[in-house]
């Protein structure tokens, strides 16, 4: 008899969005010509910039043509665009060679498949609040899972400590969704950790070009001591709008050996037995985000994403509300005024001011009372939203 994996029933369904799109919908039905503005979803507005789709076509006219046609591509990425990722490394001071990348089809895959190098008897530890497929493709495979609470008293960063031990270790810097992010020294507290007690950080660097601090690493591969103990998560869906293309990759280091096994090596197995690559197509396009022009065109666009910020922080400073992120990252994590949840925030800012955002209980139970806002929205809309805002908070 086939047994299911009944793991299933214990994932929590996906009630917060269904929530937000139902109070929504239920909000304009009963205030028909009200304008909703949407400043909670984690997608980009702006479209690919001129250098990727140039590429793009380029690469579709050559799949027209017998000379310049493409099959399968190789497992773990085109050699071209290894080559450039690897350059892109080093000119942030990490050293990474082309080996040790791997292209995928974006960073929610690669975190899923990576676990197949992980027996299902480790530990998982995930700092909350989290991106939630660090908890739910670990409740999939049956792990332990240690959820450390971070909070206002550590600016949501907190440090590694005797509960944290674990054998695999999620570390999201900038974070989604507080927005923090860690600087050297913190980070290379949970590096020091992770070679001492011989775990594996996961080290989910999706948000790393919205990066301003220089005292903040963009790839943990800046830091003594990494390449022994961490795989890095990176992705072009918020860094070059990729998030309807998709385009990821993964650093595997050649260094990194547990139990005697070489993790780079047992990955680049996986992905000749797990992927037939990902499209040629959209590896071009991908190349294009290293070239000089596709760098500049995705800088202009995060400047875009870095004003929407800016409105926000200006309204919440400007009502003395504590908040983190916005400055490193395009998530604004805010504390909810007077003592209110999340949810009653929420309602408080759909019927008052018509805009929505994330109430934090989504990402875990210590987001209650807090707020996340994304500034990935259209730039006068987001204008418009934060003016609402300081003026509602002015009232408090
Ligand atoms: N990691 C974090 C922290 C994210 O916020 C997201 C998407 O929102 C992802 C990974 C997934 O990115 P991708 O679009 O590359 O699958």
């Amino acid at each position: 008899m086939l047994k299911p994996n009944t793991r299933y029933n214990d994932l929590k369904d996906t009630y917060l969005f269904n929530t937000i799109y139902r109070k929504t919908n239920e909000y304009l039905k009963a205030n028909p010509g009200k304008k909703v503005l949407g400043m909670g979803v984690g997608d980009v507005s702006l479209p690919l910039c001129k250098a990727v789709i140039q590429a793009l076509h380029s690469a579709v006219d050559d799949q027209a043509n017998a000379t310049t046609f493409h099959g399968y591509m190789p497992e773990s990425g085109d050699p071209a665009l290894r080559k450039a990722i690897a350059r892109y490394y080093k000119s942030i001071g990490a050293k990474v060679s082309e080996n040790e990348v791997f292209v995928s089809s974006g960073a929610c895959d690669d975190l899923g498949d990576i676990l197949e190098l992980f027996e299902t008897d480790n530990t998982v530890l995930v700092i909350e609040p989290a991106y939630p497929e660090y908890v739910d493709t670990n409740v999939l495979a049956g792990r332990k899972i240690i959820h450390l609470a971070a909070g206002e008293e550590n600016n949501f960063l907190p440090e590694p400590c005797e509960e944290a031990r674990a054998d695999i270790l999620y570390i999201c810097s900038p974070n989604n969704p507080t927005g923090a992010a860690f600087n050297r020294n913190e980070l290379q507290a949970w590096v020091d950790f992770a070679n001492e007690i011989g775990a594996v950080i996961l080290f989910d660097a999706a948000y790393e070009l919205f990066i301003e601090d220089k005292t903040i690493p963009h790839s943990i591969y800046e830091l003594e001591g990494a390449d022994t103990c961490a795989i890095e998560i990176c992705s072009l869906s918020k860094t070059a709008g990729f998030t309807g293309t998709r385009l990821g990759y993964m650093v595997v280091p050649q260094d990194l050996i547990r139990g005697g096994m070489n993790l780079n090596e047992m990955w680049s197995r996986n992905r000749e037995t797990r992927t037939n690559g990902v499209s040629y197509i959209l590896q071009k396009g991908a190349l294009a985000v290293f070239t000089p022009d596709g760098q500049k065109q995705i800088h202009d666009n995060l400047r875009v994403y870095k004003e929407n910020a800016s409105y926000f922080m200006e309204a919440l400073d400007a009502a003395g509300i504590w908040y983190c992120g916005g400055e490193n990252s395009p998530y604004i994590w805010m504390k909810c005024p007077g003592g209110m949840s999340g949810w009653e925030f929420f309602d408080y800012l759909l019927n008052e001011i018509q805009v929505v955002g994330i109430p934090g209980d989504g990402f875990g139970s210590c987001g209650k009372g807090y707020f996340r806002f994304s500034t990935f929205g259209n730039p006068e809309e987001t204008k418009e939203a934060a003016n609402r805002l300081c003026k509602l908070l002015k009232k408090e």
